[in-house]
């Protein structure tokens, strides 16, 4: 079947059903994570001009590689699936962008040690551990990272999450978060281990996946200062408080401060830095235009980003309400009143009634209960 996507056209095997037949060599629930993509690619030129060269390691259809070899980037497209790399060359060629991207059938880590690329794209069937080191070993300037594997990431399978991130992630109200944290955590670590410091630019957790976007600091101090953002959550089952403590020894609480329950969880080491550049992500926004289809979504949910606190973990004013058997008024009005209690409040990009503050659970219910007399 065809399809066309920010201004390209791609054949991808399978046939045209209603709406768009998922396939292995192209997955449509991930337009957005590929036009972002390339806004992202777009601002980061004009952050780092020397950049020029990206490596599209899990090529599939090569529907990355052909996006950024037309918007400029000198592409190297991999992958060790024979059809896969012929469906590349053929959709390289389809788009006239022959000459500027080339297509390896090969072991993409053995590549990624061999030669050095600007920016390095993963975006790999699950978790993309496997990939890392080899990544971090030679990239100069960005690595960006698709995890698919949610499930692993938030603690929801929990040994599977243990083993791809060597981190205890924990199932919570929040994992979307608690995916994002424990994957930037783990691919920080694997870039410390080549002296190498991460910073996130974007990060995003958008439905069935993570992605995120790490510039890379050639410094053994850069390292020391990415393993610093390291630390653990402790959690309170019963009555959602969560407390962040930043370290690689973890000293957890025994009880609850707030509602004194022992059903606390413990989980990290996760990331509990930043995890976006608030300009970064306008540089983005701005660069994405009207022809791209997730247009208005991309520029929502990077409109949300640029806003949203930098606590490590959000609410879910449902939720919490829920649990409070107390009605949840709206979002507008509930984030109003927090900021009119004195608190520091905005809209989390993880969900519609996901909302981060730093104000404590028993704040939340003391201005929810306040603004419902
Ligand atoms: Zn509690």
């Amino acid at each position: 079947m065809r399809v066309t996507e920010g201004g390209i056209e791609l054949e991808v095997p399978g046939e045209q059903t209603e709406g768009i037949e998922e396939s292995v060599f192209y997955n449509p629930r991930q337009e957005l994570n590929r036009d972002l993509t390339i806004a992202t690619l777009r601002a980061y030129r004009e952050r780092e001009d020397r950049a020029e060269s990206y490596l599209d390691a899990m090529t599939a259809s090569g529907v990355r590689g052909v996006r950024a070899a037309a918007d400029g980037w000198d592409v190297t497209c991999c992958d060790v699936d024979a059809d896969a790399v012929e469906l590349a060359r053929a959709n390289l060629e389809r788009n006239g962008c022959g000459d500027r991207a080339r297509v390896e059938r090969r072991n993409v880590s053995a590549l990624m040690h061999d030669e050095p690329f600007d920016v390095i794209d993963l975006d790999p069937y699950g978790t993309p551990m496997p990939f890392a080191d080899a990544a971090f070993a030679n990239c100069r300037d960005l690595v960006c990272v698709t995890a698919t594997d949610t499930a692993p990431l938030c603690g929801a399978h929990f040994n599977s999450g243990v083993r791809s991130y060597s981190a205890v992630p924990r199932n919570t109200d929040y994992h979307p978060e608690m995916g994002v944290r424990t994957l930037i955590s783990a691919l920080a670590r694997s870039a410390a281990r080549y002296d190498v410091g991460v910073r996130p630019l974007l990060t995003h957790a958008t439905s069935h996946y993570v992605r995120t976007y790490l510039e890379l600091e050639h410094r053994a101090t850069s390292a020391d200062a990415a393993i610093d953002e390291l630390g653990f959550l402790y959690h309170c089952e019963d009555c959602l408080y969560r407390e962040a403590d930043p370290g690689l020894i973890a000293d957890p609480l025994e009880s609850c401060p707030h509602c004194d329950g022992s059903r606390i969880l413990a989980a990290g080491p996760v990331w509990l830095g930043p995890v976006r550049d608030r300009e970064f992500v306008a540089a983005v926004r701005a660069e994405i235009p009207d022809t791209f289809g997730t247009a208005d979504k991309g520029r929502e949910l990077c409109e949300t980003l640029e806003a949203e606190l930098d606590e490590p973990t959000h609410y879910d004013q449902h939720k919490l309400c829920r649990n409070w058997g107390l009605p949840a008024n709206a979002m507008d009005e509930f984030l109003a009143d927090l900021r009119d209690a004195g608190y520091a409040a905005s809209r989390a990009h993880y969900g519609g009634t996901t909302f981060k503050t730093d104000a404590g659970v028993g704040e939340i219910r003391e201005a929810t209960e306040a603004s419902l007399e």
